[in-house]
């Protein structure tokens, strides 16, 4: 069975079937640029950079766009509140933004087109609408005539009727209650700079129709994905089908992907264990302080760790829980690493992605039959409405049986005579099928580059440091010192550093 997608559109799972044969555009709502990025603008560039990158292994040629809404009412207020332009808020924000992003390894978005660049195009949109009496002037601001839409309210499941009784949508300018606003003609009083020109007088755009203006002008009238939080579907998501489909009279986007939303789970960070400052961050949870306490890399795992349509559960103990799982894979890399001398980052970028054949060059039977079995397993998960949960599991499972080989054949004391397999061989197999792993996390965008650890000390000084302390542990043991020997251990446990006395001498590692 192929790739399958849950649409919200027709609530059920459908066969994904592009427009074009082997073209996927993609569009997903981004961010309105008036206060600093929290963790739920993470989720879904970082899900829609994992389907990206799913997407081009099957063999599409994919647009994803991602757009910047820099003309808003949140920003004419913020930037009033802090004695500056819309103009600067917007470009500080939106870079904010991006550096977040590029930590994250979002790194597959093709476009990201500004409203505040696509004014001429709205107001053509605009136009297109009004010629067809589907959009009515009134006042200076531009409604859209929810009544002439027969199928209004088809993705979020709601009758026209059911706005009516919504006070704030009502207005003596619009016929009717449940209308919405396309263009807002300017008010005296706001700044210059959002003051566009317009057949109807200066304005700005509505929200609804910048989205639709721009998904339209990179992707055509009719593509393949729309993507965005489940808190859009109603009445973002609901709109753009309303102006677009009345525009064009095609389809706008075939399939609608919503991701769940991200919840503070306080109840979870109890008073004794977790420090004020943590919690503090928790709360605030921009995305910026997100990353000063925690790698790109963990922060992208966690949102991973959960089917994208399931709301994410956001605490300490979660974050603790899923740092635990990654530790997981990078001790194993770290092992490989050291067995065979080569890091299996390495190896991996030698082999690529998994081909026809992802257990290629590995000799052990057991090991093959895991490469070629846990790469379908994790296929098998990412077919099915991207479940990045499952195919992450299918990577622990993998690295569990890379482990117990290790252990089994007895490789890192030097070869289980047993299974009669020369120690270079067995270990030149644990190195192919442990890069194996890394090349099918890289479907998802994980494990992409060694851990941070390791980046951020590029000259090597905490492994020379530690190797130091490792000679003096050494040393006073020798002198039969064990008060002194245990004392380093146990100052560097308290620093979450393990020491390993291994058969080729000690070694240590994070916890
Ligand atoms: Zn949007």
């Amino acid at each position: 069975m192929g790739l399958v997608i849950f649409n919200t559109l027709t609530r059920e799972k459908q066969p994904f079937v592009p427009v074009q044969p082997g073209k996927v555009g993609i569009y997903l709502c981004g961010p309105t640029v008036y206060k600093p990025s929290h963790v739920g603008h993470a989720v879904g560039p970082i899900i829609f950079d994992a389907v990206k990158r799913y997407l081009v292994h099957c063999g599409f040629e994919v647009r994803w766009v991602v757009n910047i809404t820099d003309v808003d009412d949140k920003l004419i207020v913020e930037a009033e509140k802090q004695n500056t332009t819309t103009i600067e808020l917007a470009e500080r924000i939106t870079k904010d933004y991006l550096d977040a992003m590029k930590i994250l390894r979002v790194d597959t978005i093709d476009i990201m087109p500004k409203a505040s660049e696509h004014i001429g195009d709205i107001i053509d949109f605009i136009k297109r609408l009004e010629v067809r009496d589907i959009a009515y002037e009134s006042g200076g601001d531009v409604y859209f005539d929810v009544t002439k839409d027969a199928d209004y309210g088809k993705l979020s499941n709601r009758r026209i009727e059911d706005q009516a009784g919504q006070r704030d949508l009502q207005s003596a300018e619009k016929r009717n209650p449940a209308d919405f606003a396309l263009w807002k003609a300017a008010k005296p009083e706001e700044p210059e700079d959002v003051k566009f020109d317009s057949p109807w007088g200066k304005g700005r755009p509505g929200w609804h129709i910048e989205c639709s203006a721009m998904a339209m002008r990179y992707l055509g009238e009719t593509f393949d994905i729309h993507g965005g939080g489940v808190d859009l579907v109603f009445p973002h998501h609901e709109n753009e089908i309303a102006q677009s489909e009345s525009a064009t009279d095609k389809p706008f986007a075939k399939f609608w992907m919503h991701n769940g939303l991200t919840k503070v789970n306080t109840k979870k960070i109890s008073k004794s264990d977790a420090d004020p400052e943590m919690q503090a961050v928790l709360q605030q949870m921009t995305l910026h302080n997100l990353l000063d306490e925690y790698p790109g890399e963990l922060i992208r795992f966690f949102i991973l760790s959960t089917q994208y349509r399931s709301p994410i559960e956001y605490s300490q103990a979660e974050i603790a829980s899923k740092r635990k799982g990654l530790d997981t894979f990078y001790r194993l890399f770290e092992r490989v690493a050291r067995l065979c001398g080569v890091s299996p980052y390495e190896k991996a970028t030698e082999l690529g992605e998994p081909g026809d054949d992802p257990g290629a060059g590995v000799a052990s039977d057991v090991l093959a039959k895991s490469c070629v079995e846990q790469t379908a397993l994790f296929k098998k998960a990412m077919d099915d409405d991207f479940n990045t949960a499952g195919a992450i599991a299918a990577l622990f499972d993998f690295a569990g049986i890379i482990n117990r080989v290790i252990e089994q054949e007895k490789i890192e004391s030097g070869g289980n005579v047993a299974v009669r397999r020369a120690p270079d061989a067995a270990k030149a197999d644990v190195l192919t099928a442990t890069a194996r792993l890394i090349s099918v996390a890289r479907l998802i965008g994980v494990f992409l580059d060694p851990p941070d650890l390791q980046a951020a000390d590029r000259d090597g000084l905490i492994d020379k440091a530690m190797n130091v302390l490792i000679q003096v542990r050494q040393h006073v043991r020798k002198n039969k010192d064990f008060t002194t020997a245990d004392l380093i251990r146990d100052l560097l446990k308290e620093q979450g550093i393990t020491l390993e006395d291994r058969a080729d001498g000690t070694g240590w590692r994070k916890d």
